[in-house]
């Protein structure tokens, strides 16, 4: 039975414990706590970190796993068919996940994630555990339609994305289900690389939310909204939206609805600040630059917000494949967490880890207690002292208690 002595330990719901142990058993953790506490098992293998503060596996809640390569709208189009190629560079973009320590993702939007996961899952290739959406639901119009393309080419998809009307939203989500997604994901507003709509409009009405949230939960899966602008987001969160993504403008409705509701808010801020630097270089098209520029200082000053008012958020970067948004890098979101909304580092490491599990069906992923997955990050320094540790500190990684071979 192997068990890792740390040098000090975030459980990923509490305080730091110097000098901790977790023992393994089955892949889980089986005990936890001070070294005084936890006795060594007979015969246990022993897992030296003593010299690092050993964290649970990061979960980054919002990114979606299509093997892109380009931000340019038109070659993503191109590559529509091309499932192989895209799962080929998924494949690649698992491996660099798990390796950067994140052992969680969830696919918000993506049309070669379910089969990705279930290839992790049966051990075939390396990677996070993944819970994904499949291809997240959009009104036509809306954000996740291509509004350049001809509509016949929406409406003649065998497995549409793009859903109008109750009756079609509610056999949309039967379909996915039918698929086995872990979630839903619907556009409630407009978005900043969708060419036709804007931030602030909503989109689907109360009706068709209602139909998506009513199907998700009766089969006890959750129902993610990208939503933007405040109306948009409160038609989500009261119509039984569990999680809201990007969240950029909040009014003080919004931030008493996230407390009634329990929701959750996945900010997304990494993907906002790299287009904003350096999306020109990168095929961000005029209108996608135009709005990440107008939209970028009231994203942080909602995200700000919600956190002075103790509305639960979820690190979640929407990196994509490109490398002006990399699978690997997604620990950037907690820098921008501590340096430009002011978290606390401890409260930026908990979005990754014991916050992150909030937005998912399972419960044993995101913290390192009794019962749950043995999915543990060695970092060589403190977070609590430099955050960018997360991302540039990584010792060793183990899912289920094995050890990522790098
Ligand atoms: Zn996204």
């Amino acid at each position: 039975m192997p068990y890792v002595d740390c040098g000090t330990l975030y459980d990923g719901t509490d305080e730091f414990i110097e000098d901790a142990r977790i023992v393994i058993e089955d892949g889980r953790v089986s005990a936890v706590g001070p070294i005084e506490d936890v006795p060594e098992p007979e015969d246990g293998e022993r897992i030296d970190h003593t010299g690092a503060v050993v964290i649970p596996g990061l979960v980054d809640t919002h990114i979606h796993l299509g093997g892109s390569r380009e931000m340019d709208p038109f070659t993503r189009i191109a590559e529509h068919d091309r499932t192989a190629l895209k799962a080929a560079r998924g494949t690649v973009d698992l491996n660099t996940l798990i390796q950067a320590g994140f052992t969680t993702v969830r696919d918000v939007s993506s049309d070669i994630g379910l089969g990705l996961r279930d290839a992790v899952a049966e051990g075939e290739i390396p990677g996070p555990r993944i819970y994904t959406s499949g291809k997240g639901f959009s009104q036509t119009a809306g954000h996740g339609d291509s509004h350049y393309l001809p509509y016949r080419w929406i409406e003649s998809e065998d497995d549409p994305n793009v859903v109008d009307g109750p009756t079609e939203c509610r056999r949309g989500t039967r379909r996915r289900i039918r698929q086995g997604v872990d979630l839903i994901k619907i556009s409630s507003t407009g978005g900043v690389l969708s060419e036709k709509d804007e931030p602030h409009h909503s989109q689907f009405t109360a009706e068709e939310i209602r139909a998506f949230t009513q199907e998700a939960h009766r089969v006890d899966i959750p129902v993610a909204a990208h939503a933007q602008g405040a109306p948009g987001i409160k038609n989500a969160l009261e119509n039984g939206v569990d999680t809201i993504e990007h969240g950029i403008y909040l009014d003080e409705e919004a931030i008493e609805l996230f407390h009634e509701t329990d929701g959750v808010m996945v900010p997304t801020l990494a993907i906002v600040e790299r287009i904003c630097e350096h999306g020109e270089d990168h095929g961000i098209p005029p209108w996608g630059m135009r709005k990440a520029h107008e939209v970028r200082e009231a994203h942080l000053e909602s995200t700000r917000w919600a956190y002075e008012e103790g509305v639960t958020i979820a690190a979640g970067t929407d990196f994509i494949g490109p490398e002006l948004v990399p699978h690997g890098e997604n620990a950037m979101e907690l820098e921008i967490y501590v340096e430009d909304v002011g978290m606390d580092p401890v409260d930026a490491l908990h979005t990754a880890t014991g916050a992150a599990k909030t937005t998912i069906p399972d419960d044993d992923v995101g913290t390192l207690t009794e019962g749950d997955h043995a999915d543990i990050v060695a970092l060589s320094d403190d977070p609590r002292d430099d955050i960018s540790v997360v991302r540039e500190g990584i010792e060793a990684v183990y899912k289920g208690g094995e050890p990522i071979a790098e």
